[in-house]
């Protein structure tokens, strides 16, 4: 394919100590040229070496710096990339970038490095998805999510199941070019076994696509109960806890604002946390009606109560107002003298899991942890070969394969003539196609890579 030369500071905007263009296209070593100088130009540069050189506005040194030559097609866009290192802070690389566009580069659209990748066919589409995931990934488990996605895992996946249905239409094929081959008996078994096994591994990717998506985009999290039971206390150690919140790694430009805790892995995304911190008590804030529907809609709650009290009616309230939600209760306190009745506390919480906490003396906060992880993540979610499913556009295709194979299936069982099921099958193949962006339409690509960072 053909393309213009685009370029773009491809570093994290910022106080970095290094920043970098990345020039990418048929012309990018040439405009490169125009703007440096060093020992010999860069057009005699061996492809995939570094040469160090300065920056040139004409006769001037705008910087020094270090220039990457890479040759298609062994790139991330395959297209020729060139990447320029200065050493110098925003000043200098906005500097570079300006100079390459008055050569004759033009300013890269978010996502159009890695829009190029897929347009040249070096990544399918849910690779490119994987990246942007990776750019924003909320915790060390969701980039490893991410990251699976780039290696091409899901890719793997959905191509054996394809490579499957293909074989199943062919077989198909040659029973309805010769008709009297008797081919019939087989073929339905043949057929049944197949798509028996295209819906099984459709519902295992399906079957990750909870925790999947949960790792992805985190776990809307409310902490409620009576004033001074410890709901700021809370949120603090769940808060200090915290190992690293990965929100910005390099190559971001945008900040992520909301505030995410990262739980054994699991991205808590804490709702009205300011809310919590400002005025203590939500019911009053916003109103009965309006905090009922905050709790309707978070995926976990986090409802204490204070172990030195008797319980209240604003407490039995409360338990009224989760019924049936996803609850942690949690009794904190556990230093002072009990007054509560935990046999009753457990008889509301009606089998969701109880923890005991004293935050001031950092108690209980581990089980806590726990309790949230298991109650999302039952299994082993270290295991490294898992393929998850995160992407909401994923999940929709899959489920609507889905039943398309199910569709085939029934057809198969009710005698349909076989030419009718094939329609099924090619749908489910065109709908798996459509994960990794086979056969997909072009303004949905265009609106999927303008989500991305600049750079990238
Ligand atoms: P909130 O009103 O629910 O947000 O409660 P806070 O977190 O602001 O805590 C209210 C008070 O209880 C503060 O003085 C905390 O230091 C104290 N507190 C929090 N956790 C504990 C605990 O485990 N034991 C004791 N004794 N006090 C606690
Ligand atoms: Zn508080």
């Amino acid at each position: 394919m053909e393309f213009d030369t685009i370029a773009a500071i491809s570093t994290a905007l910022g106080e970095g100590a290094i920043g970098i263009v990345r020039l990418s296209g048929d012309e990018a070593v040439a405009i490169a040229d125009k703007i440096y100088k060093g020992a010999k130009p860069l057009s005699e540069a061996a492809s995939h070496t570094i040469v160090y050189g300065y920056i040139m506005d004409g006769e001037t040194r705008v910087e020094e710096a270090m220039v990457s030559i890479m040759r298609a097609p062994r790139t991330f866009t395959r297209e020729d990339v060139v990447e320029i290192n200065c050493h110098g802070g925003l000043v200098s690389v906005n500097k570079v970038l300006k100079l390459a566009l008055k050569h004759g580069a033009r300013l890269a659209e978010p996502g159009e490095f890695t829009k190029r990748a897929f347009l040249n066919g070096r990544i399918d589409l849910s690779q490119a998805e994987g990246v942007m995931d990776l750019i924003r990934a909320k915790t060390d488990k969701a980039m490893n999510v991410a990251l699976g996605q780039v290696e091409g895992r899901l890719s793997k996946k959905i191509a054996t199941l394809r490579q499957a249905l293909l074989e199943t239409v062919a077989s198909v094929e040659v029973n309805i070019d010769y008709p009297e081959y008797d081919a019939e008996v087989v073929t339905h078994d043949l057929l049944i076994e197949k798509a028996n096994f295209v819906e099984r591994e459709i519902d295992k990717l399906l079957g990750t696509a909870n925790q999947g998506k949960i790792l992805r985009e985190g776990l809307s999290t409310v902490i409620v109960g009576r004033p001074n039971v410890g709901k700021s206390s809370l949120l603090n150690s769940l808060v200090h806890e915290e190992k690293a919140i990965v929100t910005d790694i390099a190559g971001t430009t945008r900040d992520v604002i909301e505030e995410y805790v990262n739980v054994r892995g699991v991205p808590l995304r804490l709702v009205d946390t300011a809310g919590i911190r400002e005025t203590e008590d939500m019911v009053e804030r916003i109103g009965v009606e309006r905090s009922r529907q905050v709790l309707k809609e978070a995926e976990l709650i986090l409802l204490v109560l204070n172990y030195g009290e008797e319980l209240s009616s604003e407490d039995e309230a409360l338990f009224e107002a989760v019924k049936h939600l996803n609850v942690i209760v949690i009794v904190n306190k556990t230093d002072v003298e009990q007054r509560i009745d935990l046999n009753r506390v457990r008889e509301l919480a009606e089998g969701r899991p109880v923890v005991t906490t004293s935050l001031i003396k950092d108690e209980g906060v581990d089980e806590l942890e726990s309790a949230i992880a298991s109650l999302f993540f039952e299994g082993d979610l270290e295991s490294g070969d898992a393929t998850y499913v995160s992407n909401s556009r994923h999940i929709a295709l899959l489920e609507q394969a889905k039943s398309t194979i199910q569709d085939a299936k029934s057809a198969i069982d009710m005698g349909v003539p076989i030419d009718l099921v094939q329609i099924d099958i090619t749908r489910t193949w065109e709908l798996l196609g459509e994960i990794i962006g086979d056969s997909v339409h072009e303004s949905l690509i265009d609106q999927l890579f303008s989500q991305f960072c600049l750079g990238k």
